[in-house]
């Protein structure tokens, strides 16, 4: 008998042509709608919340992303929560990922959206080294250049400086097997779009197999039930929360314009679709999963 207690990992295999995009969901946390949101009134955001069947106070999905196919090395695209988690609703991924099969040893490369602890907290293991003994880290450099030098940890304020640490710790566990790049192809098939502002190296991927396409957007959205409706809110811990709008405004125009699927960190489980217009704003259409598609 299983232990109905612990829940069952969050795990699903969708096809992009030769391609097999692996949702792993990390978990979730939650907090107010005034601690979360800005650009708009708090009480628009918790009215978006109930008329979209979601709870007063938001919680905000995470998941990362494991890409496979013939002739490749595993490959994933951020690590979760990991050891850092502050609540044991996260750091599901080692769990999603032990069911795929795919160890932590096989994996080669991480492509590192960016350097926020929900993203790469999980590329630790639970004894502070590197979960994954064999893989390189793929970053954006502005994203090194922000998080990573001494002299940003000296300057940045002290309710910031954990996020300046936890970036620290987790690359020096991967000393001499970290790669920067300013967007382009980073790996076969997959290219870097730099979607600077929620961090200044804020980087989405867009990842082709055959005639398909998937732009998996990291953190454009990380409240599907204010954001597409509001793209104009954006969450308190955008470091830079103009220009994190001018691209979520840009991003979801394009996408919506030419009917891109994506799939992104903070989308609801299984975290893949497509962005209708509606009104003066966006909606989000879930892709069709389909049992038995491998
Ligand atoms: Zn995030």
């Amino acid at each position: 008998m299983s232990d109905g207690s612990k829940p069952l990992p969050g795990v699903l295999r969708w096809n992009l042509g030769d391609l097999t995009v692996t949702v792993l969901n990390d978990g979730w946390f939650q907090d107010s709608a005034e601690n979360l949101v800005t650009g708009i009134p708090a009480a628009d955001a918790v009215g978006l919340q109930k008329s979209g069947h979601r709870p007063s106070d938001p919680r905000v999905t995470l998941n990362a992303f494991l890409i496979t196919g013939p002739g490749r090395k595993p490959l994933l695209i951020d690590a979760g929560y990991g050891p850092l988690s502050p609540v044991d609703t996260l750091g599901r991924v080692p769990a999603a990922l032990a069911t795929t099969g795919v160890t932590p040893a096989e994996i080669e490369t991480v492509l590192v959206s960016h350097l926020h602890p929900d993203h790469i907290g999980g590329l630790l293991g639970d004894d502070g080294k590197a979960r994954f003994p064999n893989a390189t880290l793929v970053l954006h450099a502005d994203e090194a250049a922000h998080w990573l030098p001494d002299a940003a940890l000296a300057k940045a304020p002290d309710g910031a400086k954990p996020y300046f640490e936890n970036a620290r710790k987790v690359i020096s566990a991967y000393e001499g097997r970290v790669v920067e790049h300013r967007g382009g192809e980073v790996a076969p098939g997959i290219v870097a779009v730099p979607l600077p502002g929620h961090t200044p190296g804020h980087t989405g991927f867009r990842i082709t197999s055959g005639s398909r396409s998937l732009l998996m957007w990291t953190d454009v959205v990380h409240l599907p039930a204010i954001q597409f409706a509001k793209p104009e809110a954006g969450v308190g811990f955008d470091v830079d929360g103009d220009q994190a709008r001018e691209t979520r405004k840009r991003i979801l125009a394009e996408v919506a314009d030419n009917g891109t699927l994506i799939a992104g960190s903070h989308l609801e489980f299984p975290a893949l679709g497509y962005v209708a217009r509606d009104g003066g704003g966006y909606r989000f259409v879930p892709e069709l999963w389909v049992s038995g598609q491998q």
